[in-house]
Order: structure tokens, then sequence, then C-alpha cells
């Protein structure tokens, strides 16, 4: 993937609308699949004990979902960004995008499948040529709407100012990533530029009441900057609160950490310092049986933009279906049977399980 950086705007702009142009085959790249494939095995072979006989061990198989609660639907890999920890590994030349067939499939499935929440996330879900349409489509439908948006959207080309009063008119929640307070740390995961526009996203957010009014909800994410964990998410949400309303007169309501899991871009930057095991040595050793209960897998699938449903976003990464052939796809959406599903469980989920656990709202335990 180029480096691109947002301070070369227009250089991306471009890149994002050839992208968009091009985006209609929709390829499933079988050189991206086996590449997870192989990930899913190297994990597997390292020298821990297996994630499943951890749960054995602990008596918690079948581990089972116990509910339907979240609905996260990733509408595209194609994004403004090309973060280094991106476990999407997306970026401006990814072309996979839903089709409103699949939206279709999805709106379906909220109407049966008795969702409190839906989630939308990519790439950069708003960056989607019919992410306007989807978003009114689903606000008919009675359930609290997520946006993880990258913030920088706001701000990087015309068409996307209409966001922040979208945003407010349906209540969407707007859950942002901002790895750090500081300009060079933010720049430094995400790219040249990132920590202005992130800010001025925030600010702009702010004006029109996010972070501030009743249903305007503003949540920021943070996960380390290296293989370590996240620090404690009380603690951070102080140091986060108090920086960005001196430095930048910036407020917020949450702050969720979350542990970068050892998939995709996160996963190569591991292998590239000889860090693997050490890394996972760190999860496993920071196992934590009472984050299991919890791990949002449990009430929440994951749609890939061709429809295919995933246990969790994690798992989407990983070319790793719900393993129920028969409910693997939105199309074929079965409430009561993905309620009760077995979860497909790999080493990678000892990421969801160290500290104080962690997932798409932070910690868990
Ligand atoms: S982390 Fe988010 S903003 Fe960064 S490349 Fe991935 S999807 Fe885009
Ligand atoms: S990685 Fe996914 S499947 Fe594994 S424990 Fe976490 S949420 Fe569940």
């Amino acid at each position: 993937m180029e480096a691109y950086t947002l301070a070369d705007q227009e250089k991306l702009y471009a890149k994002v609308q050839e992208t968009l142009a091009k985006a209609k085959t929709n390829p499933i790249s079988e050189i991206r699949k086996k590449k997870s494939e192989e990930d899913v095995l190297f994990l597997e072979q390292l020298p821990v004990q297996g994630f499943s006989k951890k749960l054995h061990q602990y008596s918690k198989l079948p581990f089972q979902a116990n509910g339907l609660d979240i609905l996260q639907i990733n509408v595209g890999y194609l994004c403004n960004q090309v973060c280094n920890h991106c476990h999407v590994n997306a970026g401006p030349s990814r072309r996979e995008l839903m089709s409103v067939e699949t939206m279709k499939h999805c709106l379906a499935a909220i109407d049966l499948g008795g969702f409190s929440t839906v989630d939308l996330t990519g790439g950069a879900p708003e960056i989607h040529p019919d992410f306007k349409w989807f978003v009114q489509e689903i606000a008919k439908r009675n359930v609290k709407i997520i946006v993880r948006s990258n913030l920088t959207i706001l701000t990087f080309a015309k068409e996307y100012e209409y966001l922040p009063l979208f945003f407010k008119e349906h209540k969407i929640e707007v859950v942002a990533s901002m790895p750090c307070y500081t300009l060079e740390n933010v720049d430094k995961q995400r790219g040249e530029g990132v920590f202005d526009a992130s800010i001025k996203g925030l600010q702009l957010l702010n004006s029109i009441g996010y972070g501030k009014e009743k249903d305007l909800n503003l949540h920021l994410v943070y996960n380390p900057g290296g293989p370590s964990l996240p620090g404690s998410q009380e603690g951070l949400e102080k140091d986060y609160k108090r920086m960005l309303k001196e430095n930048f007169d910036i407020v917020f309501n949450q702050l969720y950490t979350i542990t970068n899991m050892p998939i995709s871009r996160f996963l190569n930057d591991l292998k590239t310092q000889n860090k693997v095991e050490e890394y996972m040595n760190l999860l496993v050793d920071n196992f934590n049986l009472s984050a299991v209960e919890n791990v949002m897998c449990r009430d929440t699938i994951s749609v890939r933009w061709d429809g295919t449903i995933y246990d969790c976003d994690f798992n989407q990464m990983l070319h790793l279906p719900v393993l129920d052939k028969q409910l693997q796809n939105i199309k074929d959406f079965n409430a009561e049977k993905l309620k009760n599903r077995t979860i497909s469980l790999k080493n990678h989920c000892y990421g969801c399980t160290a500290g104080a656990g962690s997932s798409c709202q932070g910690v868990i335990s």
C-alpha cells in the first residue's frame, strides 16, 4: 500500500475517486485470503497454549453466543488514510465496497434480528457512495446507530461537509480513533497531517453539540503505539479530557481503550521487529477469565462488504466466517440460530481477554 499522507490531500482525493470509479467489480483477492490463512496458521503454531485449550481448561467450551445485540456492518475497506496498525488493511486503493443489494439484506436482518445497535465501520464508512441512503434507511428502524469515523473524512473534501449535521439529525453516536493527544504520536501511527485534521473534525463536532448535548455522543478510541497493553481506561480518559480541553477546547464523552490485535498490519509490524512471540506471551500471561464472558462475539455479528457473516471484525479480517455454513451470508439471516452459534476461536482471541479485556466498546471487565 502506497504511504499516502493527508498532507498530500489532493493526490489522495484523486486516488479515492479513481478507486470509486473502479469499485463496481468488488474483487475478493485470493492473495489476501491466502495471506490471512497463513497468518492464522502462523499464530496457531506459536509456542503458546492454544486459546481453545485455555478455555477448555476453565470449562468454557463449547463457547457460544448468548444473544444478538449489535449488528456491525463493514461497508468496505476504502479509506482516506493508511494507518500503521489498521487491522482492516484499509486504504485509498481498496476496491471492496458493499453493494446496495447486500445493504438491503442487512436492512432485512435489522427488521428481523432484534438488534439494539447498528455499528457502521470500514475503511471510512462515510466514503461509501450509498452511505447516506443506507443510514437514512437504518434510521427508520428505531435502533441506535454508531459510525466509526476517522474524523479526517469530515474535512477531506467538499462532498463530505454535510456529515456533521447529518450525524446530528440522526443522533448518530460517533466513535473516533484518536490514539493520542499529541501530534507526534498520532501522525506517527496514522500518517502526516492526521492529527491536525482530527482536531478540526472534533472541533466541528463540538461546535454542533457533540460531546456536550444529550444524545450526541462522541467517544474516542485509544490503542497503544506499540506491542504493549493499554493503560487504565479511566486514567487515560482523564488525561485525554484534560489535555484536549486545555490545548484545543475539545470535549468528548468517553475514551475506549483497545488492545492491538496480532493480525494484519500490526502482525506484520511485529514480525518485522521480531516481536511476535514476545507480544503473544504478553497477551497469554495477562489472560483474564472475567473478560471471557464479555467478549463482543457473544452478542455481536460482523458483516463483510460482500454479505459474509463473522463472529467479529477480527475474524472477518482473518477470513474466518461463522462456523455453520448455512449461516454464513446475511441474505440467509437466521436470528435464532445465530443467537446460539458456536464461536470460531483462534489464538488472536487472546487480544480480547488480556488485562482488562478489549472490545470495540473498550474494556470489558
Ligand atoms: S485505522 Fe481506520 S482510518 Fe486508519 S486506515 Fe484503518 S480504517 Fe482507515
Ligand atoms: S477475536 Fe473475535 S471471536 Fe475471538 S474472542 Fe475476540 S471477539 Fe470473540
